[in-house]
């Protein structure tokens, strides 16, 4: 018999800190009885502006709105003076002078543009990540900017899905510790202050299960899944107290997300307990209309608001009809008022209503943008980030009495190192490309560079020049991947090997020099289907798009600066066809057998095997880190006990450096069948060389829950456990819950 026993008492914590009384409750009540039905409706309504840098490009007509009180929000306006001119208009020209709220997508950075998400998550290092947030937020602050739309805590498995390089990675352990050092990072301890900025979870919910890896498109999963994967990065956010939830653009089980009652009024407001408000996805509304969902756009607006959606961005679907839709009773004056009260209160969180202007700020901008500091931590991150998928005969990292070719047509960008979603980041002048980082350690006659190809196309024109380097040189580094705009929004692949002639280069030079060593250092939002060039060549690291001081981070990590500690929070296939494919997948009735992976009618593929090119959790360092001495405090546990795993590890190798240990168990029988493995917790430890370390992780009951059935359950009986420095290995010990 399972006794299952249910643990809810996350979502009771949270509704209880989610309720508790403002002591704003009141002057939200104030301002709001002086409003008219239209003034109310106003404040859920969000236009763009049109990304201006400069000052707004704001359109006459979003102009207008805002003077009628007709606007509560605008995005895309930065820069002190954009932000200025239009609260000056909404604090001055309306009649009850509510302040707008600015929101902009700071994704990886404002100005100093960090590491793509991806990349970020490959770090594991939630110190970092807050850290960096924490930047992004005092940039964006001091021009104006209250609210990013970040973090996007989808988790991603489909390496097709442009959007995958947002997002966390695959994990849902990783994926909400980090979605939780985000919300801390950008609403900092107080938001009061003026350096703090509101967190968005986005996108609710779903959004990257999509099918196939086409963006937008449909999801359909059972509510099991959905709960055991999709949802907790979600909930997590609430722990870490995000004031702000936005819509995602897909359909869940034949609802689109931003009419979806169940996802928005029964979790997230109904079970989490979450009193912030929600704003949709882009025009969202309106795209009830071609989802097949609504009638019209004023049918997709009674949808959206009736589903628990607050604020509507860019649909212009809350000011033209909602009004009418509460003259003809259609919709509950209710739903308006909470969803404006929600707003005002978070505006009064803000302070804006004490002073509109804090948060454009002329000599903090001067300040801020830029600071030395922050290109330092952007240059931290960008090393911390970089994954070393593989490293043969110590080829890195290289010595400064060598001479390098470099080649490939990444090697001097400082358009696509910054990576998507980084519009006030500088893509031209600012960013440092890979060649000026290698100026730092190598004198100019030890560079030798060449493009070779570019990064798209058929042109094989370079070739030659390449070959001759390549000769001349004691080794090669080739700086290779996909253009910026190959991943994020609307940049699904079908096909992710290395785009244009790339790959074909890399064959020509390793014809040319069969015995030189030849580095690939990769660019890319996504994982790519590496399975040629890694028998190429003999070492690659991973550099995901790194940012503003990539180039320096990048070369810190090649001269054995940083020793690289990076790990994969993301599967890399041998091939697409192998996709899904993910460390936390489940058996089946017909598993491999180790000693005879080729034994008929199990359930491998004919053609390449069942595992991956690199797994989760996978990447190398300079140094060795031999694991032993795992301890458990005790084999068999109760519900209310907390078990102790310990392993002791040992620096072994040349160099000083950081490991990321990972803590993985294995429900052996469910209710519903488990996954092989899951991440259960993980530790970045720093040790010099020679040294060891025991590391502990506490394991209690509550941590082996999972979703069936309608509840979260934690069943007895035995698992598996191991701490690991990947997810590729067989588990040797187990313990039992009773
Ligand atoms: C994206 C969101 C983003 C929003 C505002 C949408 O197209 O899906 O992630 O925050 O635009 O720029």
């Amino acid at each position: 018999i399972i006794t299952a026993f249910s643990c809810n008492s996350n979502a009771k914590k949270n509704q209880q800190k989610q309720s508790e009384i403002s002591p704003y409750d009141t002057k939200v009540d104030s301002v709001m009885s002086l409003m008219t039905l239209q003034e109310k409706i106003g404040q859920t309504v969000m236009y763009s502006g049109g990304w201006s840098v400069t000052g707004p490009t704001v359109s006459s007509n979003n102009k207008k709105y805002i003077k009628e009180g007709n606007v509560g929000a605008m995005l895309n306006v930065y820069s002190v003076k954009g932000t200025r001119d239009l609260q000056k208009m909404a604090v001055e020209e309306t009649r009850l002078g509510i302040p707008l709220l600015f929101g902009y997508d700071v994704i990886h950075g404002f100005k100093t543009i960090f590491p793509i998400n991806l990349g970020l998550a490959a770090s594991w290092d939630l110190q970092d990540i807050e850290k960096g947030s924490r930047i992004a937020a005092e940039e964006a602050s001091a021009e104006g900017i209250h609210w990013t739309f970040a973090p996007m805590v989808d988790i991603g498995r489909d390496p097709r899905w442009g959007r995958i390089s947002e997002g966390a990675g695959e994990d849902v352990f990783l994926g909400s510790e980090i979605a939780k050092a985000y919300v801390k990072g950008f609403q900092g301890d107080d938001l009061s202050k003026h350096n703090t900025i509101l967190a968005c979870a986005k996108h609710f919910v779903g959004y990257g299960a999509a099918q196939a890896g086409r963006d937008y498109h449909t999801v359909n999963m059972g509510e099991d899944e959905l709960r055991n994967v999709y949802l907790p990065p979600f909930e997590a956010t609430i722990e870490a107290g995000v004031e702000t939830f936005m819509t995602a653009f897909n359909e869940l089980n034949g609802v689109p997300a931003t009419g979806n009652k169940f996802i928005f009024r029964d979790i997230l407001r109904g079970e989490w307990g979450f009193n912030g408000f929600v704003v949709t996805d882009y025009t969202a509304i309106n795209e009830l209309v071609p989802h097949g969902f609504a009638k019209n756009e004023k049918h997709a607006t009674k949808l959206s608001i009736d589903a628990g959606i607050d604020m509507d961005m860019m649909s212009s679907a809350n000011r033209k009809y909602l009004e009418e839709l509460v003259n003809e009773k259609k919709v509950n004056m209710a739903l308006i008022d909470d969803a404006c009260r929600r707003i005002l209160l978070t505006k009064f969180k803000l302070g804006l209503f004490d002073d509109p202007y804090r948060y454009c700020d002329e000599q903090r901008e001067k300040e801020v943008i830029y600071k030395p500091e922050f290109l330092e931590a952007a240059r931290q991150s960008a090393a911390m980030s970089s994954v070393l998928l593989k490293n043969e005969v110590k080829s890195l990292p290289l010595n400064e009495k060598q001479t390098i070719a470099l080649i490939g047509p990444l090697v001097k960008d400082k358009e696509n190192i910054i990576g998507n979603w980084a519009a006030a980041g500088d893509r031209k002048g600012k960013a440092i490309s890979v060649y000026q980082g290698f100026q730092e350690f190598l004198e100019a006659s030890k560079i030798m560079y060449t493009k070779g190809c570019e990064i798209e196309g058929d042109d094989e024109s370079g070739f030659q020049k390449a070959i001759n380097l390549a000769k001349k040189a004691d080794k090669i580094v080739m700086v290779m991947g996909e253009d910026y705009d190959m991943s994020g929004e609307a940049a699904s692949r079908t096909n992710i090997k290395l785009p244009g002639r790339q790959t074909d280069l890399i064959k020509a030079i390793r014809k040319a020099v069969p015995t030189k060593q030849i580095v690939l250092v990769l660019m890319n939002g996504r994982p790519l289907d590496l399975s040629e060039e890694h028998i190429l060549v003999d070492a690659i690291l991973e550099t995901w798009f790194p940012g503003t001081m990539g180039g320096n981070g990048i070369a810190d990590v090649l001269f054995g600066k940083y020793n690289p500690s990076g790990k994969l929070p993301v599967t890399f296939p041998r091939n697409l066809g192998q996709v899904p494919i993910y460390y936390n997948m489940k058996n089946t009735g017909r598993p491999i057998p180790l000693d005879n992976p080729k034994e008929d009618y199990k359930s491998n593929y004919i053609d390449v095997p069942n595992t991956p090119l690199f797994p989760f959790g996978h990447g190398l360092s300079y140094t060795k880190f031999e694991y032993s001495n795992f301890e458990l405090s005790n084999n068999k546990i109760g519900f209310s006990d907390t078990l102790t795993a310990s392993v002791t590890i040992k620096n072994s190798g040349d160099y000083d450096g950081h490991e990321i240990v990972q803590l993985y168990v294995h429900d052996k029988v469910g209710s519903i069948t488990r996954p092989v493995k899951e991440l259960k917790g993980f530790e970045k430890i720093f040790l010099k060389q020679g040294e060891s370390k025991t590391v502990s992780f506490s394991i209690t009951a509550k941590d082996l829950k999972f979703y069936n059935n309608k509840v979260f359950t934690v069943e007895p009986g035995a698992f598996d456990i191991a701490i690991k420095g990947t997810s590729d290995f067989d588990f040797e010990h187990s313990f039992i819950l009773e």
